[in-house]
């Protein structure tokens, strides 16, 4: 019976320990994973996510707020404020680019139209021979490259300058505005070469004037002419000739001495001559077909009341 008890009670405790043994077997897994998961993911996700946010909430917005803006405040304004003026610039360029010289030449002269609708009155005056300029006159003058014009004109040059090199058409000036000191000299070397060949002072005189202006009489002296291209006859054979021929009226210049009118202008043929006479009366007066005397009604009677002329002759031939 003892042996019967025992044996019975080493089973049951037996049975009991295989019975706490597979509950513990089955419990520990399952509160393995439990603590397994809860510390895994709890202690290691929310250590890791909350230091991960807070420091991404602390440095992200740190840095982003103070690096980003203060780059892109910095950079972009001073970019754009960089960039705003040279566009302006550009729209600035394109505006005036989109405006022809042409056009530029017709604003210009619209600021000085008379009661009349002529542009620039004051440079519609008859210089020659006959009518030379006030003794002691010297206009203001205003550079055009190396050479100056009065400086009422010397935008406009400057503009046809511009319009013919658009057209790619180089315009050399060989001679703008001359002092009367330079037009003496001029005018005495000329005589002088003549004399030498053998013409009487009278004769020499009268040839010499003929090619070079006395002193007053010279639109040079003026400021009001520019001797363009080459100082040759053959020029009206040139390109530069053509585009003067078509556009130089547009600016308010006129070739000032046709080979069919030296009778009047008592000039020879000067193709490369061209003198500013305003807007308005250049296309005239290339219209008209007539050169300036012809046009402004010079009956070719000698307006020389001062005497200015027949004094430089007196004081040319006389020596
Ligand atoms: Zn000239």
């Amino acid at each position: 019976m003892t042996e019967k008890k025992h044996t019975r009670r080493a089973f049951a405790a037996v049975i009991a320990c295989l019975a706490l043994t597979a509950a513990a077997c089955v419990g520990i897994p399952e509160n393995a994973e439990t603590p397994a998961e809860t510390p895994s993911e709890t202690p290691s996700e929310t250590p890791a996510e909350t230091p991960k946010m807070t420091k991404q909430v602390t440095e992200t917005p740190a840095e982003t707020s103070a690096e980003t803006p203060s780059e892109t405040s910095a950079e972009t304004p001073s970019e754009t404020s960089a960039e705003t003026p040279s566009e302006t610039v550009t729209a600035t360029d394109a505006v005036t680019a989109s405006r022809s010289p042409e056009e530029r030449a017709r604003e210009t002269a619209a600021l000085t139209v008379d009661e009349n609708g002529v542009d620039n009155a004051w440079a519609f005056l008859l210089i020659n021979a006959r009518n030379p300029l006030p003794d002691g006159y010297v206009p203001v003058t205003a550079p055009i490259g190396v050479y100056s014009l009065d400086a009422r004109c010397a935008e406009y040059a400057l503009l046809m300058f511009e319009a013919a090199r658009n057209d790619g058409i180089t315009l050399n000036v060989q001679s703008a505005y001359r002092s009367i000191e330079r037009q003496t000299v001029n005018f005495e070397s000329f005589y002088n070469s003549l004399v030498s060949r053998g013409y009487t002072p009278e004769r020499a005189f009268d040839a010499t004037a003929a090619e070079i202006a006395p002193p007053y009489t010279s639109e040079h002296n003026a400021g009001l002419a520019a001797d363009i291209g080459i100082i040759e006859s053959y020029f009206d054979t040139t390109e530069e000739f053509r585009w003067l021929k078509e556009n130089s009226w547009k600016f308010g210049f006129i070739m000032r001495y046709p080979a069919d009118k030296t009778s009047v202008t008592g000039i020879i043929y000067e193709p490369w001559h061209y003198r500013f006479v305003g807007l308005y009366h250049a296309g005239r007066i290339r219209d008209s077909g007539l050169c300036l005397e012809e046009y402004m009604g010079d009956d070719g009677s000698d307006n020389d009341v001062n005497g200015v002329v027949e004094k430089f002759r007196e004081y040319i031939t006389g020596r």
